[in-house]
């Protein structure tokens, strides 16, 4: 499966905002944008361009993509999807994009990443209305239940996750943490998605 291997924290200097893409770090003295807030590079400190109306909509587009740590091909096929749902492009989309296996464990709490979260699901830990569900991009709909496979209850990664989380902090979800377990209650609001980026301009984009 592809995926991105770079550093990822260079993906937030980029977009010059935290992206989240590293867990506990994120919330630390130590993320990088926090200290280096321009971009990477050699010129990342002197360049000042002028950025264009098509700049401005990619870059909302990569913070969005990246966010959810997905690939190009992936994010246009979600795009696609969302286009042909009734209602608003922009909205649907990151309704999509919250609908996804990875992103749900990761705010149920039971990964500090969607990086880590994936790999949560990638190994075979996560199960979907009691049956075993490997697929990242996997997506719930209403009344789905997520919890933790038995054998997979006692991981360090999950245990340390889940105690820097607040309890259910998104009003479409449901955790329960002693049982590590979760339920998908409802198709969130746009409102309610903590990700500060315009997805009305990948719409404008997207529709060149
Ligand atoms: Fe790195 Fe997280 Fe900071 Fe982004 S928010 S730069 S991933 S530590």
């Amino acid at each position: 499966m592809a995926r991105y291997t770079e550093a990822v924290c260079k993906l937030c200097r980029r977009e010059r905002q935290k992206l989240f893409l590293k867990g506990q770090k994120c919330f630390s003295g130590k993320c990088p944008v926090e200290k280096k807030n321009y971009p990477p590079g050699d010129h990342g400190l002197s360049r000042r361009q002028k950025i264009s109306e098509y700049g401005v909509q990619l870059r909302e587009k990569q913070k969005i993509k990246r966010s959810y740590g997905m690939l190009e091909t992936q994010f246009r096929n979600a795009f696609a999807k969302a286009s042909r749902q009734k209602g608003i492009t922009g909205e649907n989309l990151i309704r999509l994009l919250e609908r996804r296996l990875d992103n749900v464990v990761h705010r149920l709490g039971f990964a500090p990443s969607r990086k880590a979260a994936r790999q949560l699901v990638l190994h075979r830990h996560i199960m979907v209305n009691d049956r075993l569900v490997n697929i990242p991009s996997f997506l719930l709909k209403p009344g789905d239940s997520i919890r933790v496979k038995d054998k997979s209850k006692k991981l360090d990664v999950i245990h340390d996750s889940l105690k820097r989380v607040k309890d259910n902090q998104y009003p479409w979800l449901n955790v329960d943490k002693a049982k590590l377990s979760g339920e998908f209650l409802q198709e969130p609001e746009r409102a309610d998605v903590p990700l500060t980026a315009n997805e009305q301009l990948v719409v404008e984009l997207y529709s060149k």
